[in-house]
């Protein structure tokens, strides 16, 4: 393996912001951009928002999507770091596609509101995260604000998501009264100023956080925020590097997204505490980055971004090697060659022709159905990645034609929409009519929406009495057909053709269980 290979992979962050809505995640990730000279103009990543408030006006969704509903992609670099942030869909309809994207991530930065504290999303996006180990950084966002005291949002963080906090910085006052933050580490306050012009880093600092001037300045702010990070230094555990990256613990850091306060100390964390990319998992075996074989891994993909094109990009992460453009690949799955020569990559959000990648970097594959969600890609290697988790739906629609000529044309764009991941689609082991699969509500909308103005299809969205679904395996594939042919009116098949059960009620599932005891229910499955 080259030298040059190792210090490139390296020099690699890929992470991922998670965030309730609204605590500040697109500020923070514009303002991110800005400190690494991505992008020059405050407002470009905001302009393009949907707005969230209207969460059942799936119109407004669907014209924002590619940035909003789905997650997007930004590279930027920052000192010598090659830093690769993909963006994650607030709307919980949405949380498949997040936990997807988790799986494309070394680190995640969870951004807190001050005032609000842990929220349900927030909640969720770490357990997925915990599962992983992933490490995590933590922002609290909006000191400029009216907010909790500091010491009550640490006990929060420690106690809710079960991580212990490790602060980094600490608030000197908070709303009005916010004079800035203590740097435990670097020994000096970074003094508050407010306003979003500053583009550079010209905080004042002081230097000691025991400096006598401080108190004089900051008055009983100070002498609050004094007297907490004693009782901090004394109760909390010192940053342990191992803790951090296995995701046991965080550290923690204060400002004002808006105000560009706080956000170069993330920065900085990223670079020096998030992980380069390491080895992957595949089923034959560990793949370490720097290894010269080029591979890498589908984790999402969506369909007609461009309207215009209608075009399809498969999202893969490299795991392994140099990429180039034009290069010969394979799609293991299919054993289909694939000669990407247009292949896009993600700076700042400007859709660009991309030359090279190496590992930790997400390059966009234009392709035609070639590509599915939890593909590996090699140079000819049988690798099969896995940990693409696929849930088991939780709600559950039948989909027909209002026009019976259409058929041909719902089955294509059902397809498509369900290698996208937008849905998932289930082909009953008896009877004609395709079933939807969703965790969300507004996960049907969106695809009654697209079947019609992508596809020319207007579909018909009904209740069905299903509202839990295992896929079932076993190790004796006779037994499995026995399962199949005796529960036919209630087995459904994937777009793998992967068979699940479905069933009406959580309590079936035990009586099944009992009767059918070399069957193995699933509730998730990873990769294709
Ligand atoms: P997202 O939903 O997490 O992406 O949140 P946004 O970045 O859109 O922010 C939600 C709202 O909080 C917007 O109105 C922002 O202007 C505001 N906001 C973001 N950061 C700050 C901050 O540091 N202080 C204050 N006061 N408001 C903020």
């Amino acid at each position: 393996m080259s030298a040059d290979l190792l210090s490139q992979v390296r020099r690699r962050r890929t992470f991922a912001i998670i965030s309730h809505p609204d605590a500040g995640k697109t500020t923070l990730t514009e303002k991110l951009l800005l400190f690494s000279g991505a992008i020059q103009i405050a407002g470009s990543v905001k302009a393009r928002k949907a707005s969230r408030h209207a969460t059942s006006d799936w119109m407004e969704i669907e014209k924002q999507r590619g940035i909003s509903v789905a997650s997007s992609v930004m590279q930027m670099e920052y000192r010598d770091c090659v830093i690769n942030l993909l963006d994650t869909p607030g709307h919980q309809d949405f949380s498949e596609d997040t936990y997807r994207v988790l799986t494309a991530v070394d680190a995640a930065l969870m951004v807190i509101d001050a005032a609000n504290g842990v929220e349900p999303q927030t909640r969720r996006l770490l357990q997925v995260c915990r599962a992983r180990n992933t490490p995590i950084l933590t922002f609290v966002n909006k000191m400029d604000r009216e907010v909790q005291e500091p010491l009550a949002l640490m006990d929060e963080i420690e106690r809710e998501l079960g991580m212990g906090v490790v602060p980094f910085t600490w608030p000197v006052g908070m709303a009005k009264h916010f004079g800035g933050v203590l740097d435990l580490r670097r020994d000096q306050m970074r003094v508050f100023s407010p306003g979003e012009d500053r583009h550079h880093d010209d905080d004042e600092i002081i230097d000691g956080v025991h400096n006598p001037v401080l108190a004089e300045r900051f008055g009983m702010s100070y002498e609050q925020a004094a007297g907490e990070i004693e009782l901090v230094r004394e109760a909390a555990p010192a940053f342990d590097e191992e803790e951090f990256l296995t995701g046991h613990q965080t550290p923690m850091f204060f400002g004002s997204a808006i105000n560009n306060f706080g956000v170069k100390e993330v920065l900085d964390a990223l670079v020096e505490l998030a992980p380069a990319p390491g080895s992957r998992h595949a089923i034959q075996r560990e793949v370490k980055p720097e290894e010269p074989k080029f591979s890498g891994v589908v984790f999402k993909i969506q369909a007609n971004m461009d309207p215009a094109h209608r075009d399809r990009i498969a999202f893969l992460r490299v795991a392994s090697g140099h990429f180039e453009r034009g290069m010969r690949l394979k799609v293991v799955r299919s054993g289909k060659e694939l000669r990407p020569n247009s292949v896009v990559s993600f700076l700042s959000q400007r859709r660009e022709l991309l030359d090279e990648a190496f590992a930790g970097d997400i390059i966009g594959i234009p392709n035609h159905g070639v590509l599915q969600l939890g593909d590996t890609i090699t140079e000819g290697e049988a690798l099969q990645y896995t940990g693409l988790p696929f849930f088991a739906p939780e709600m559950f629609r039948a989909v027909e034609v209002a026009d019976p000529l259409k058929t041909k044309q719902l089955r294509a764009g059902l397809t498509q929409l369900g290698e996208e991941g937008a849905i998932q689609v289930f082909r009953p082991a008896a009877g004609s009519v395709l079933l939807l699969g969703a965790v969300g509500q507004l996960q049907f909308e969106v695809v009654a929406h697209r079947l019609e103005h992508e596809y020319g299809v207007r579909a018909r969205i009904q209740p069905v009495r299903y509202n839990v679904a295992r896929w079932v395996t076993c190790d004796d594939a006779k037994e499995l057909q026995r399962f199949i042919d005796h529960n036919a009116h209630r087995v459904a098949f994937d777009a793998v053709d992967a068979p699940c059960v479905l069933l009406e009620y959580a309590g079936e599932l035990r009586a099944m269980q009992d009767n059918w005891p070399k069957i193995k229910f699933h509730a998730l499955r990873e990769h294709a």
